[in-house]
C-alpha cells in the first residue's frame, strides 16, 4: 500500500522531463535505475515521482548522459534539492 507522502510526491514533485525533441531511440529507458522512464503515446516519458535525478545511485543523471539529442531537461518550475531527491530515493527503495 502506497503511503500518503509517497502518493503526494508522485503527484506533485518533478525532476526531469523529456521534450518533444525525443526521437524514441529507447537508449535511456534501460539506463534508469528507478525504472522511471517508459514509452508514452508519442515520446518517452519520465514518471516524476520515480525520478531522483539518479541521486542515491549515480553522480550524474544516466538518461541525460546517454540521450543523443539532449532532450531531457530539468523543469525550472519544479526544481528539487539534493535533500528532497535523496528523500525520494529512500521512499522508492525503502532503504
Ligand atoms: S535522471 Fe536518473 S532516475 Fe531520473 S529518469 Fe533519468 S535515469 Fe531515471
Ligand atoms: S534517449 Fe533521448 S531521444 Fe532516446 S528515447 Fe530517451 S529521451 Fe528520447
Amino acid at each position: 500500500m502506497i503511503c500518503q507522502a509517497t502518493f503526494t510526491n508522485f503527484l506533485y514533485n518533478m525532476a526531469l522531463y523529456i521534450t518533444d525533441e525525443c526521437i524514441n531511440c529507447d537508449v535511456c529507458e534501460p539506463e534508469c535505475p528507478n525504472e522511471a522512464i517508459t514509452q508514452g503515446e508519442e515520446i518517452y516519458i519520465i514518471a516524476p515521482g520515480l525520478c531522483t535525478e539518479c541521486v542515491g545511485h549515480y553522480d550524474t543523471s544516466q538518461c541525460v548522459e546517454v540521450c543523443p539529442v539532449d532532450c531531457i531537461l530539468i523543469d525550472p518550475e519544479n526544481e528539487e534539492t539534493n535533500e528532497q531527491l535523496l528523500s525520494k530515493y529512500h521512499q522508492i527503495t525503502g532503504d
